[in-house]
């Protein structure tokens, strides 16, 4: 069983006073779950932040054999009155504000939404740390999507933004509102701006899970077909695990400052599929034009990857690589998963979940 933190007025608790306090927002997501973890080996108490829903999705925390070890609290991002108490009562010394509409396809149907969770709600916290205790440190999740399109060179801290979705405009406000709120507030507001990472926590939805994990259903004789929408778009992908700890080196940091976090590789999302499939065991053969492409597998004959255009968006960013020199010079920080192993270690993971049953999807 898990432990509920009841953040009504009135609640009383004990705390090891010698634990740094840590609440993180986001707690049932990809990073929440791979940072808790890692506080968790570092000695600190957690507090993880929820939403609260009908049907609460705690799997990734039970899938590290973490969700004993953590005080779940009720938080909502579009709640300033629910940030405060939460706040007021746990009084963490860091703050890791990892909770967002992070999907940019979604932000496309819910632009204000995602506005409303992104923007608004790192400011919320912010503004909450400024009223409450402006010794709590506090780190903003912003994103590579804020540099948005056409730049081939890698990026840095110093590059410009071009956001191309609601969720990085969304995240542009994020990220320079917690950079006001430490140069107006000398509060230690800092924001990792971090490429693609991904890993066997990863959301379905995101390109790089749902090829590994259909093509998991397709082996095991559930799916027939995997659909995707650009094959040649291009991320710089890298590895959650890896990720979080260079989250963390930032908060513990002399001084508040951003960082890019990436490998400085950058990969197609056919280079992805490409070694997913033959990673999980299929032959596979490219066929057809750019518009018409699609991939066979040899021995069935059967067509296993082909393009759907209800998976384009509006407006795309073709291409992302970042350069963490920044990160590497000062916090030491280096990625040490590289692509290859990280599509290994997805679809070996996929290829485990479905022979256990099917994958959530
Ligand atoms: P996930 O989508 O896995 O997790 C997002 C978390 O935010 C979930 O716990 C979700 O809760 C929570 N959340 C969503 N809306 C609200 C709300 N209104 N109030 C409270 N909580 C909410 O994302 P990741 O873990 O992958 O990413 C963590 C952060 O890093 C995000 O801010 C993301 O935008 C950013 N980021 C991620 C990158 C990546 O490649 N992973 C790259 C760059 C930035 P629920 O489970 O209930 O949905
Ligand atoms: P993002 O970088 O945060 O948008 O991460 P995604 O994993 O959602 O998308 C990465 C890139 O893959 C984007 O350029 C998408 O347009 C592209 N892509 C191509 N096909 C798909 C698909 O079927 N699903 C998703 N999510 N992205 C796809």
């Amino acid at each position: 069983m898990c432990r509920w933190f009841d953040s009504a007025p009135g609640h009383i608790f004990i705390l090891d006073m010698k634990k740094k306090i840590a609440l993180i927002t986001g707690i049932t997501g990809q990073d929440g779950a791979y940072l808790a973890n890692l506080l968790l080996n570092n000695n600190y108490k957690i507090f993880g932040a929820y939403r609260r829903s009908s049907s609460l999705n705690l799997w990734r925390l039970e899938e590290l054999g973490i969700l004993d070890s953590i005080e779940l609290v009720s938080f909502e991002l579009l709640e300033k009155s629910n940030i405060e108490r939460v706040i007021k009562l746990i009084n963490p010394d860091e703050i890791y504000n990892l909770a967002a509409q992070s999907y940019v396809g979604t932000s496309f149907e819910n632009p204000i939404y995602t506005t409303q969770a992104n923007a608004l709600g790192a400011l919320r916290i912010l503004e909450s740390i400024r009223m409450i205790n402006k010794n709590i440190k506090f780190y903003q999740a912003s994103s590579s999507e804020m540099f948005g399109e056409g730049i081939p060179q890698k990026l840095n801290e110093k590059s410009m933004f071009h956001p191309r979705s609601a969720y990085a405009v969304s995240k542009v406000f994020g990220h320079q509102i917690t950079i006001n709120y430490r140069e107006a507030y000398g509060i230690f507001a800092c924001s990792g701006i971090l490429f693609n990472h991904e890993s066997p926590l990863r959301g379905t939805e995101f390109v790089t899970r749902k090829i590994t994990s259909t093509l998991a259903e397709i082996q095991a004789g559930r799916k027939k077909t995997l659909e995707l929408g650009d094959y040649y778009a291009k991320r710089d992908w890298g590895y959650a695990v890896d990720f979080v700890e260079g989250i963390w080196r930032m908060m513990q940091n002399d001084k508040p400052k951003d960082y890019v976090l990436a490998t400085g590789e950058a990969h197609s999302v056919k280079e992805f599929a490409t070694i997913a499939a033959r990673t999980m065991g299929f032959d596979l053969i490219w066929k057809g034009k750019k518009t018409n492409e699609y991939a066979i597998d040899k021995n069935t004959k059967k067509v296993l990857i082909k393009k759907n255009s209800k998976f384009y968006r509006p407006s795309d960013v073709s291409f992302l690589r970042g350069d963490a020199k920044e990160a590497k010079k000062d916090l030491g920080w280096k990625p040490k998963v590289k692509f290859k192993e990280l599509v290994k270690i997805m679809v070996e993971s996929d290829k485990k979940k479905s022979l256990k049953g099917k994958i959530l999807q």
